[in-house]
């Protein structure tokens, strides 16, 4: 390979070196804890009063010279020897001038100071040094020690503070790594009692059937344990629930402790990560260590994208907090014995970017996925909301669920309240239609999410872009089943008609690919089909992005192309192609890759062409109930006389 030559040569950063590991590796970590500090910080503490001390006295050395009497001091009083002398109790000090040298620029001042005990036989006044005319400074002090004290006081006073701010400091990060008294902060979880605090059953949670169904078996494990250990069952450990917000993820979660009857301790992954270096895992560590001790318990750990991101191959970088707090919920969890009663639930809307350690088997291998509710929910929801609220008799909740498509749970539950505030602004006895109506523009307005607001128009090109998608997959032989059609916008990435792989499969065909391209291509095709070349939307983007990706991958990486044979051109996944390869190999990489792309392009047209039909009646009805899941699909199926590909070649 050819060595890079850059650009711009001041852009470049020295790469991290990489370090991979084995997936299974036991990774020691090395936990920072408060005594990780203790020596550093006791050291630098010292030092510093220390260095007080010192510089109370300036940079001035003073000798003493015991060996003198009091006549003597008299006498060098009397020749003037002395620029000071002091008297404090019995002791008398004459102070000699100092003398000063400059020493790589700083003032180097010796003193030497002359020093005796008055004998006890005699007094101050009988010394002699009371000469009026003698211009050297005689100074009585009182107590030398109690001045001296006074003197040190504010260095002492300042080192102390310091000293009592670095136990503070320890005492806040220190959790179970200290092992000591110290141990007083507590995990800041919030606990919900079921005896205490209001209980949230299934009951509250409207609509969402499906998710309910699965997190049945949770509770049940929970009420009876001892079932399912009787037979060896193995326990739940992890459940991710994964939806945009306000689709009543922290609701279920509540729910199941409710249904259940057990403690409910939740934290925000987000709070994890304003913490001290250190304070995050011992934060986990006295979660744990408390659900444990309330177990049978649940653990709720909310947005925890915040820190289980996928996290950074090289060592070091900016994220060691997150880090550490991440891996000790893996130890914590991976700790866990089948006697351990705890689950532990957690929340995201962002399962992509989760780091795959936290979805291996034994840690969050069970995934509840919540979706934005489909029209019938809505209304369900929308009836609990309601209650307690006075409507009119005009209000027609079968359009309100209508025209709130994209709306979720938390924001159904707040258009009715912004509506009843409405009521009460205009002093009105009931909330009427039209209040709901403007409440809506509310709510979408203040949430600046324009898909939330849907036009027919929009809805009906969702529709037929995303039946595009599934009836082309369903054509072709080696693509994977619909899984579902869904009209309802979707947090995040990623296209909202889902193929479920039938079996796991370790490697990829070519004309697994070849089909999937097609597939991606249903939707851009339809749009183009229904509404005309010049009416195709950006909805089909991110299809294009992957089918490119996958295309450029067949010819450069996986050998699938004839010409340009199974050779790699793409050897760093950082760099999508090879430096060192001739123009004409571009080239020919470029059409190679454009080929395949226009070929699935026309495949996808044929298709949906001639099963145009077809197409706008699964369309029609996927207006209407805006998800479907593969068994409702697979009925327009049944018995029609549909076209399969290999004849609409
Ligand atoms: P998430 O955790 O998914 O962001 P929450 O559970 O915090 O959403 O939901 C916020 C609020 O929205 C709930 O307290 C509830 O009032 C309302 N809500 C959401 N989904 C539902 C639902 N299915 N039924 C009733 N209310 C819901
Ligand atoms: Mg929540
Ligand atoms: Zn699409």
């Amino acid at each position: 390979m050819a060595p890079k030559i850059p650009k711009n040569p001041k852009k470049i950063t020295p790469k991290k070196p990489i370090i991979r590991l084995p997936k299974d590796a036991q990774v020691k970590i090395i936990e920072i804890t408060p005594r990780t500090f203790l020596y550093p910080i006791l050291s630098v503490a010292l030092i510093w009063a220390l260095y007080t001390l010192y510089s109370q006295s300036g940079s001035e050395t003073i000798t003493y010279n015991d060996n003198i009497g009091v006549n003597e001091i008299r006498s060098n009083y009397q020749s003037g020897f002395y620029e000071e002398v002091i008297i404090s109790g019995n002791q008398i000090q004459g102070r000699k001038q100092s003398i000063s040298n400059i020493v790589w620029g700083k003032a180097l001042t010796k003193r030497s100071i002359d020093r005796t005990t008055l004998p006890a036989n005699v007094s101050i006044t009988d010394i002699g040094l009371s000469n009026p005319a003698n211009p050297t400074k005689v100074t009585i002090e009182n107590n030398n020690l109690a001045n001296a004290f006074w003197e040190f006081l504010p260095s002492l006073g300042l080192t102390l503070i310091t000293i009592m701010g670095i136990i503070f400091l320890m005492s806040r990060m220190g959790g179970g790594g200290m092992g000591n008294p110290m141990q007083f902060i507590k995990s800041r979880a919030k606990m919900y009692d079921p005896e205490l605090d209001e209980v949230v059953t299934f009951a509250d949670v409207a609509g969402s059937d499906e998710e309910k169904a699965d997190l049945e078996e949770v509770v049940d494990f929970l009420k009876n344990p001892a079932k399912y250990k009787d037979l060896g069952a193995k326990i739940p450990r992890g459940i991710l629930m994964v939806g945009p917000p306000g689709t009543g993820k922290t609701l279920l979660a509540r729910a199941v402790a409710g249904e259940s009857g057990v403690p409910f301790f939740s934290i925000s992954g987000s709070e994890f990560v304003e913490m001290f270096v250190g304070v995050g895992a011992a934060r986990v560590r006295d979660l744990f260590r408390e659900a444990r001790e309330h177990a049978p318990s649940i653990i709720f750990i909310d947005e925890i994208d915040a820190i289980g991101k996928k996290r950074s191959p090289g060592i070091g970088g900016g994220h060691d907090e997150r880090e550490q707090t991440l891996n000790q919920i893996l130890t914590e969890m991976d700790g866990f014995d089948n006697e351990t009663n705890v689950i532990i639930m957690a929340a995201t809307n962002r399962a992509d970017v989760l780091d795959s350690a936290l979805l291996r088997p034994g840690r969050f291998d069970r995934k509840v996925t919540i979706n934005l509710p489909t029209l019938e929910d809505r209304k369900k929801i929308l009836e609990v909301h309601a209650k307690g609220k006075p409507f009119a008799d005009d209000v027609r909740w079968d359009r309100i669920a209508a025209i709130t498509i994209g709306f979720s749970g938390a924001e159904l539950g707040n258009l009715l309240n912004e509506s009843a505030i409405l009521a009460g602004k205009k002093s009105a006895k009931s909330i009427t239609q039209e209040m709901i109506q403007k409440s809506i523009e509310k709510v979408v307005m203040g949430n600046e999410k324009k898909s939330l607001r849907m036009t027919d128009h929009e809805k009906r090109l969702t529709a037929l872009h995303e039946v595009g998608h599934a009836i082309v997959g369903k054509m072709l032989p080696h693509t994977d089943a619909v899984h579902k059609i869904s009209i309802l916008p979707r947090g995040g990435a990623g296209w909202v008609t889902w193929f479920l792989p039938e079996k796991d499969r370790t490697y990829t065909s070519k004309a697994k690919y070849l089909d999937e391209l097609a597939t991606l291509y249903g939707g851009r095709v339809a749009e183009e089909i229904f509404f005309g070349s010049e009416y195709i939307t950006t909805g089909a983007s991110s299809d294009i992005e992957r089918a490119t990706e996958i295309a450029r991958a067949m010819v450069m990486r996986y050998g699938f192309d004839a010409e340009l044979w199974a050779e790699n051109y793409a050897p760093d996944y950082t760099e999508w192609q090879r430096k060192d390869m001739s123009n004409d190999t571009r080239k020919l990489i470029d059409e190679k890759v454009r080929g395949l792309l226009q070929d699935a392009y026309t495949l996808a047209t044929r298709i949906i062409t001639v099963n145009r039909v077809l197409h706008e009646q699964i369309a029609d009805a996927l207006l209407i109930v805006e998800e479907m899941t593969q068994e409702e699909f697979d009925v327009f199926f049944d018995g029609v006389a549909w076209v399969p590909a290999k004849i609409a070649m």
